[in-house]
Formats: C-alpha cells, sequence, structure tokens
C-alpha cells in the first residue's frame, strides 16, 4: 500500500498487515515509524515499478499536488491490474475551503475539486471506476489554537490564532461545528461540509463498503465520531437544549448536532 504525501502518516498504519511504503517531499526524522518504507521524492514521479502497488492513499493530498493529472497517470502507471485508489480531498467550493484558504492565505491547497469534475479527472486518467464516495465534514481543527511550534510556521493571518484567548478559541471553534451544522440542518445546505472521500477500483474489484459520513467530527484530532455510536456508548450529553459529545477517540468536549436525514 503507497500513502502519498503521507505527512507524519495519513491513516493508521498499525492496523494494516500489508507492507507499506509512505512517499512525501520530506519526512521528519521523527515522524518515522517502524517496518514503513519512507522514500522522499515528489509525487509527479513516484520511484516504484510499473504495476508493483496494491492500494493507493491520497489523503487529504492531491488539492496541494501541482499538475495533479501527472500524478493520476503516476499512480495508474505502478497499480496493478487489480488495485484500488484512495483519493480525499475539499470541496473547492465550500464553505470551509474558503474560510481555511482566507485564513493560511491559501494554505497550499492549489487546485479546487468538484465532485464530478475529480471522478471523472481520475476515470480518464486511469484504468480505475468509482466504487463508492461519502460527503466528510470539517471540524474546522484548523482554527485551533496553534502549539509554538506550528505557530512558526504559519503565514501572517493564521497567527491571530496564537493571539485569542484559549477559552474564547474554544468556545468559537465549538460554536462553529454548531452553527454550520445548524444551518444545514434548517436549509438543506452543506456549510460544515469539508469535502468528498473517493474509492476508485479496477474492474472487478470487490470491497466492503464505506461507513456512513459521520456529521459529527472532533475538533481536537479530527476523526468523525457515529452518531450512533455515540448514542450507545452513552458519549451525547444535553445541557440547556445545547448538545454536547466527547469525542470516542481523545475524549475533547464536542458540540453535537443530529445528522440531517440526507447524512443518515
Ligand atoms: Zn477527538
Amino acid at each position: 500500500m503507497l500513502d502519498l504525501g503521507c505527512g507524519r502518516g495519513s491513516f493508521h498504519y498499525e492496523l494494516y498487515q500489508c507492507g507499506i511504503v509512505a512517499i512525501d517531499l520530506n519526512i521528519n526524522r521523527g515522524d518515522r515509524r517502524a517496518g514503513i518504507s519512507y522514500i522522499c521524492s515528489d509525487s509527479k514521479h513516484i520511484p516504484l515499478a510499473d504495476r508493483s502497488v496494491d492500494a493507493v492513499v491520497c489523503h487529504h493530498t492531491l488539492e496541494h499536488f501541482e499538475n495533479y493529472q501527472q500524478v493520476l497517470r503516476e499512480i495508474a502507471r505502478i497499480l496493478k491490474d487489480r488495485a484500488v485508489l484512495w483519493i480525499a480531498v475539499p470541496n473547492g467550493r465550500s464553505f470551509d475551503d474558503a474560510l481555511y484558504r482566507l485564513v493560511f492565505e491559501g494554505g497550499g491547497h492549489v487546485n479546487r475539486f468538484t465532485r464530478t469534475g475529480l471522478i471523472a479527472d481520475v476515470e480518464n486518467m486511469t484504468r480505475l471506476r468509482l466504487i463508492e464516495c461519502v460527503d466528510l465534514f470539517s471540524s474546522f481543527i484548523y482554527l485551533k489554537r496553534p502549539t509554538e511550534e506550528q505557530y512558526r510556521g504559519f503565514p501572517r493571518t493564521a497567527r491571530v490564532l496564537m493571539h485569542i484567548p484559549p477559552e474564547v478559541n474554544t468556545a468559537g471553534v465549538l460554536t462553529l461545528n454548531a452553527a454550520t451544522r445548524i444551518i444545514d440542518k434548517v436549509a438543506g445546505s452543506r456549510t460544515s461540509q469539508y469535502g468528498w472521500a473517493f474509492l476508485f477500483g479496477t474492474e472487478g474489484i470487490r470491497v466492503n463498503p464505506l461507513d456512513g459520513p459521520c456529521f459529527n467530527v472532533c475538533s481536537n484530532c479530527g476523526t468523525g465520531n457515529a452518531s450512533a455510536e455515540l448514542k450507545v456508548r452513552g458519549l451525547v450529553k444535553s445541557v440547556l437544549g445545547l448538545g454536547f459529545y466527547k469525542c470516542m477517540f481523545c475524549d475533547q468536549l464536542n458540540s453535537f448536532v443530529k445528522p440531517p436525514r440526507s447524512v443518515g
């Protein structure tokens, strides 16, 4: 499995038995994990043989790649005849992407994708066909107060986040999460949407269906929390008519809004 644009690792490597190759332009020594093959490389020229990879993961990376069409052609070259491709990208027309680009002065997003546009690009440039697509929702995690290390790498406008008192910052992010979801429930809009996750496969590939979309996403760790599971575990509370939940993965307190029927 290839993690393309791996950063600090874009999925839980320890959950998989297969061989994993992780590629990025720069990989910090401290982020390297045992048993993973790391390669520092440009994604437009992947240093792997033709038809040598079973699965490629592009998790929140394709929006950062200049000439992403060339990256898709490289992916097509290295994938085996029976293979899958995971792509997660922001909706280039969403409120979330506009806010992120505003705060982070572009934030390295050089591509704006639409759902139909990306599907057409992948299907035209590779042998793969769409198997499934799910909506991804935002937690506005990028508005969280930065660490000292993050702050040093932030552009000028984003540095404002460091000067907001932590309590005000936390309350602001909670309010934004709740407000966008309430608007979406009332108006049938998608202001809380981040983008989509796509699963593509070669002909004849059979995979288990993806989990449904998670409307509530943790503002601390960015993980989606399935509403049904939160309720079964008793993690949803109501205070003065407002909903809250404790993240199943990091215990952070978040605002909870029951998903509209269109989200499930
Ligand atoms: Zn969390």
